[in-house]
């Protein structure tokens, strides 16, 4: 275990158990369909990369980068598009990978985005969810692991732009971000 972590809280095997469940379940709701799967940058890319070889239905993957925390732990309530999609998604079935949802600002600002944008349907699958910590009025289509109220590392998700590499997702210890 990496020594700035304190607490493992989903193991890799956790993880990779429900990372197929997910992508069975994907599979078998859109069958006969040809979605476009959006993953969020950063944070979603592992989750994307897992979940995808757990479809086994045809699919289209295209990138979006959002910004809304910079390097604190607490959503700034602005979100802004850093990198925008390659694909148009104009009457697509648009499924949108998410790490984590916490406040709910930043998928809120997506779907609406997609949906403008003239999505035939928009749906989310969400690895984390912390619905304690809501704002926006929102809920994830697929969910992964419903969460407390704690601030997560590993398996995509950052610090300070460290530990997106772990493996697993754990919380780090109290001198990591006073230092
Ligand atoms: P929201 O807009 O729902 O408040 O949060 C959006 C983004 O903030 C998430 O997609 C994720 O990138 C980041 N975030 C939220 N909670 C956590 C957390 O516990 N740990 C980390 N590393 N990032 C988080
Ligand atoms: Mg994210
Ligand atoms: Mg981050």
């Amino acid at each position: 275990m990496h020594s700035d972590i304190q607490e493992v809280l989903y193991s890799e095997e956790v993880i990779q158990q429900k990372v197929r469940e997910l992508g069975t379940a994907i599979s078998r709701d859109y069958d006969g369909r040809n979605p476009l799967v959006i993953c969020v940058l950063k944070g979603a890319f592992i989750f994307m990369a897992d979940l995808s070889k757990n479809i086994t239905i045809p699919i289209e993957l295209d990138f979006m980068a959002v910004s809304s925390y910079g390097n604190s732990t607490r959503s700034s309530g602005e979100v802004k598009i850093i990198k925008d999609l390659d694909a148009s998604v104009e009457g697509r079935d648009v499924l949108i990978v998410e790490d984590i949802i916490d406040s709910g600002l930043t998928l809120s600002y997506l779907i609406d985005v997609l949906e403008r944008r003239n999505a035939l349907s928009v749906n989310v699958v969400a690895l984390f969810d912390k619905p304690g910590r809501r704002t926006a009025d929102l809920n994830a289509d697929y969910t992964g692991f419903i969460i407390p109220d704690a601030f997560v590392v590993g398996y995509g998700l950052d610090y300070a732009e460290r530990y997106r590499n772990l493996p697993y997702v754990g919380v780090l210890k109290p001198e990591v971000y006073s230092s």
